[in-house]
């Protein structure tokens, strides 16, 4: 995609640090940035003495895409979305399948990025008839401030909002995003911080973990799981076990957890591909965690992308090709009355 370079605009979240650098604040990496750098995203860097945010309106992926594919299974089922992503990422993770535009750096490489504004996003999906926005591809954290204005334009135009992160990101700025934010989904990396840092550069996943919770409940965005499960590093019982409990313990036996296939790429491509049968193990430790929702994810046509009701044990979801929903209403199980946790056009 070509586009012009990115000039991007003042970015929020930073302070001065002393001898010409800031301190950005947008995330708890809290880089320090000297004149002409960028962090360690490599989406913000100090321009003139103040921090820039560089990508602003300017994606480096454009697509209309099903809302399953982020995957969201209980927030506008069948819908198709607007699927934004850019340049840089604060979590740069190991196997990342994005990381030609995660890894990319805003000030070297900008052939590929286009121009839209937040108006011209919603009316492009307008015109393509898509139902929302969704920020994902790369951490949509690097580049708040166009998430806010775009997301926030989305909801005076009706649409759904959805941020696909793994929520590294510090209170203040998460509470300036929430409240235009619908659907929220965490990619719940590891059981350990020993795992997150080895996968995602993140040594301390607590700030992530706790921004989560505070999405869910102070915000009150309809929060999903996701775990990809990488062989050898996080494919153990004791691992799957432990991260079910969390999602259980703090957000609820009705949060869907999709544990998903880890196919190679990037500096991970000598890991083989999760076994399925790893993967139908998760989701039996994820039901006797107690969770209602556990789905096998990245793996075309499986029976386990569907949705069961855990009232009667009906199937109320089918995910083939597009998601069909059957035995639904207002959001209940038309058979037994169970809640099945859904957001959709009923609400
Ligand atoms: S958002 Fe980027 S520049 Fe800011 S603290 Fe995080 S990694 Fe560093």
């Amino acid at each position: 995609m070509s586009g012009p370079p990115p000039v991007g605009r003042e970015a929020l979240f930073w302070q001065e640090a002393g001898r010409g650098r800031v301190r950005c604040t947008l995330c708890p990496h809290l880089c320090v940035i000297a004149e002409g750098a960028e962090g360690l995203c490599k989406a913000r860097g100090v321009r003139d003495g103040r921090l820039q945010a560089l990508t602003y309106a300017h994606p480096a992926t454009i697509i209309s895409d099903e809302i399953e594919k982020k995957p969201l299974y209980h927030f506008y089922p069948g819908t198709r979305a607007l699927s934004l992503g850019s340049f840089g990422c604060n979590v740069l993770c190991s196997g990342c399948q994005n990381w030609q535009i995660s890894h990319a750096n805003a000030r070297t490489d900008t052939t590929r990025l286009a121009l839209l504004t937040p108006s011209d996003a919603v009316a492009m999906a307008r015109k393509h008839k898509l139902s929302g926005v969704v920020f994902t591809y790369n951490d949509p954290v690097v580049w708040i401030e166009y998430v806010h204005d775009v997301c926030a334009q989305f909801k005076e135009a009706g649409l759904y909002t959805a941020f696909i992160t793994a929520s590294y990101v510090t209170q203040e700025a998460l509470d300036y995003v929430a409240p235009v934010i619908d659907a929220f989904k965490f990619d719940l990396k590891a059981a350990s911080a020993d795992g997150w840092a080895w996968l995602s550069k993140v040594k301390d996943p607590a700030p992530a973990l706790a921004m989560t919770i505070r999405a869910k409940e102070v915000h009150g965005c309809h929060v999903e799981v996701v775990s990809n499960i990488v062989p050898g590093m996080n494919d153990d019982d004791a691992s799957l076990t432990a991260m079910a409990t969390w999602v259980h313990d703090n957000l609820g036996a009705k949060t869907p957890w999709h544990v998903t296939r880890f196919l190679p790429d990037f500096e991970l491509s000598y890991i083989p591909a999760t076994p399925i049968r790893v993967l139908e193990r998760g989701v039996t430790l994820g039901h006797a965690a107690g969770l209602s929702f556990v789905y096998v994810g990245n793996v075309p046509d499986h029976p386990g992308r569907n949705t069961v009701c855990p009232g009667c044990g009906r199937t109320v979801i089918v995910r083939g090709e597009r998601a069909e929903t059957l035995r639904i209403r207002e959001g209940l199980c038309s058979t037994c009355g169970e809640s099945l946790g859904l957001v959709a056009a009923w609400d």
